[in-house]
């Protein structure tokens, strides 16, 4: 596939292959862009810009819901990819593209909710006679940087609220999963959106990265992936508004009076999807003492049962991890876990990309799986008795995107709720539910700002305030 580079579909002689984690096979190849490449991103965009920012929002939310009909009806294509392209099982990419045609809805939607307000000037002294009001403005020029882990639905959530928003975008997808974004952006152009006013450039985040991030054309960068990068992008910025989304280590706790059953298959689906490389996923699991036995049982009984393997085969439940190398790093922390004594209920082994569903407990503080976001088909149990010592336990790492509680105790959920230091409390849930449309995001490491379509819109709009002096009235 190629770059959409200034309005032009382009292709390079140095290319990027795009591999089929299961087997290895060469899918596609895309285009492996250069510094002058950069710079015709950059200088498009801010004229892409110029157009964008003049286009009705009625304009804007058509092509929004035009591109959303296209996904819809091309949705065994585009699932196709993403399972090809990534980690994903079919069925678990089938749900990816369902929620992408979601996604871009809600932008349509949402680009109609811009407002603004009216400001009580003569609430001071001095602002008598005067009237105004805020709009919300476009911010310019968005680079969006993207993950290999939803390398759709992601895609979307940053392209439909910046379109929507009437921004143009400079798009730089995961390097080792860029079709499925490539693929959305051919459908936002076939649906009518003026192809300057989006970039999609491919090629080595460590090497075109710095010079995107940094320009001082670009007003804001948009970054999902993990906490080193984001700690990099962040450094070279400059000044600009930054939106990050984070790693994180999701704990979950279950509460003596949870519904077990549906604790256990939440918290296994939790845990595994997309082989564990998900920012939600389950990775600490906190169950009270008086029940950890049963839990544990049914856990490992259900985990036992997946089947990992092709992706492409209707009953896999399970696929393989993106990269071999990223396998054998999980293989090598759960040695390191179990040298240093924790126990392998469950799972364990590997085979090329394939990394058996894992069960830990007894996990030492000091063990990497403990304290780091594993981000693979691992999770750790550990048992609890107080709720306060569960909730600081899950508090105790640098991260705090999502956490969650199982239990029938409104007092427990509300303390969890108002306790757990995260951006969002899911109580009955694993940590692995998330509404498109609610407001995503963490706080510590887990990232900076909002996602989540009305949210990404205040973080990718500027207020600019209107004030008219009337000495006349
Ligand atoms: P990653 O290695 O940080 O890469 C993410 C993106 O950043 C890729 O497009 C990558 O390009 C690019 N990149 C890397 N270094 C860069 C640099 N110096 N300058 C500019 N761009 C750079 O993350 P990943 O492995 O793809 O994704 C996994 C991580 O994402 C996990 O930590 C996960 O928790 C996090 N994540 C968070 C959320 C959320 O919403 N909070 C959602 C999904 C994933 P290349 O591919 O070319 O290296």
């Amino acid at each position: 596939m190629k770059m959409l580079l200034n309005g032009q579909w382009v292709d390079r002689d140095d290319k990027i292959d795009v591999i089929d984690p299961f087997d290895n096979s060469v899918i596609d190849t895309v285009p492996s862009a250069n510094n002058a490449d950069v710079e015709t991103a950059l200088s498009a965009a801010v004229k892409g810009f110029e157009i964008s920012k003049r286009m009705s929002v009625y304009d804007r939310a058509q092509i929004l819901y035009k591109a959303a009909q296209i996904i819809s009806s091309r949705l065994e294509e585009f699932a196709t990819i993403i399972a090809r392209e990534g980690s994903k099982t079919i069925n678990e990419a089938r749900k990816e593209a369902g929620r992408c045609v979601n996604t871009m809805t809600c932008s349509a939607e949402e680009s109609k909710r811009i407002l603004g307000e009216t400001i009580p000037w003569d609430s001071f002294p001095g602002g008598e006679k005067r009237r105004g009001f805020y709009y919300r403005f476009p911010i310019g020029v968005v680079l969006a940087i993207t993950p290999f882990n939803d390398p759709l639905n992601l895609v979307a959530h940053k392209l439909g609220p910046a379109i929507a928003a009437g921004n143009s975008v400079i798009l730089k997808p995961a390097t080792v999963t860029p079709l499925s974004a490539i693929k959305l952006v051919e459908a936002l152009v076939e649906a009518g959106l003026p192809p300057q006013v989006i970039q999609c450039i491919t090629g080595i985040g460590s090497k075109i990265g710095d010079p995107l991030v940094s320009d001082e054309r670009v007003r804001m960068v948009s970054f999902t992936g993990g906490v080193e990068a984001g700690k990099h992008i962040a450094g070279k910025a400059g000044i600009k508004k930054i939106g990050m989304e984070l790693g994180s280590d999701s704990p979950v706790i279950v509460w003596k009076d949870a519904d077990l059953k549906l604790a256990v298959e939440s918290c296994v689906s939790g845990s595994f999807w997309a082989a564990g490389q998900n920012c939600i996923g389950v990775q600490r699991l906190l169950v009270h003492k008086d029940i950890y036995d049963e839990f544990k049982t049914q856990f490992v009984e259900l985990t036992k049962k997946y089947k990992i393997g092709d992706k492409l085969k209707e009953d896999t439940d399970m696929g393989p991890m993106i990269t071999e190398n990223e396998a054998k790093r999980v293989e090598k922390w759960v040695k390191e876990a179990s040298d240093k004594g924790a126990k392998v209920l469950t799972g364990g082994g590997r085979k090329g990309a394939l990394v058996e569903p894992t069960v830990l407990e007894n996990v030492p503080a000091d063990a990497t799986i403990h304290y780091e976001e594993v981000f693979g088909p691992t999770v750790n149990l550990y048992p609890v008795d107080d709720l306060d010592k569960a909730i600081a336990e899950a508090n105790s790492l640098p991260y705090g995107l999502l956490a969650a509680i199982f239990t029938r105790d409104v007092e427990v959920a509300f303390k969890a709720a108002y306790e757990l230091d995260c951006g969002g409390v899911m109580i009955n849930d694993s940590t692995d539910y998330r509404l498109d449309s609610m407001p995503f995001g963490g706080v510590k490491y887990s990232g900076l700002g909002r996602e989540g379509l009305k949210f990404s819109l205040q973080e990718m709009t500027e207020p600019k305030v209107v004030c008219f002096n009337l000495p006349g009235i």
